[in-house]
């Protein structure tokens, strides 16, 4: 089967596309909620411990120890 060498016609519209709109107003609380989140898990990771400790005794430390290593917070 033999392709033609004509070039490919496309139909022109004189409309212009509609432009691309995002709801912002729904995203924002989603992106503050998330930041929040992510804050919080920064501090478990990287600062629960001694003096910033906000949970008594070794649990946390303990249950988030690989992760801050991984992650390059000094540790011990
Ligand atoms: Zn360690």
């Amino acid at each position: 089967m033999a392709q033609s060498a004509a070039p490919a016609v496309f139909p022109q519209s004189s409309a212009a596309p509609a432009p691309i709109t995002l709801p912002v107003r729904a995203i924002v609380p989603w992106a503050v909620f998330l930041g929040v989140l992510m804050l919080a898990l920064l501090y478990f990771v990287g600062a629960e411990q001694g003096a910033t400790a906000l949970v008594s005794g070794e649990n946390v430390h303990e249950w988030l120890h690989d992760g801050r290593h991984l992650l390059g917070f000094p540790c011990h």
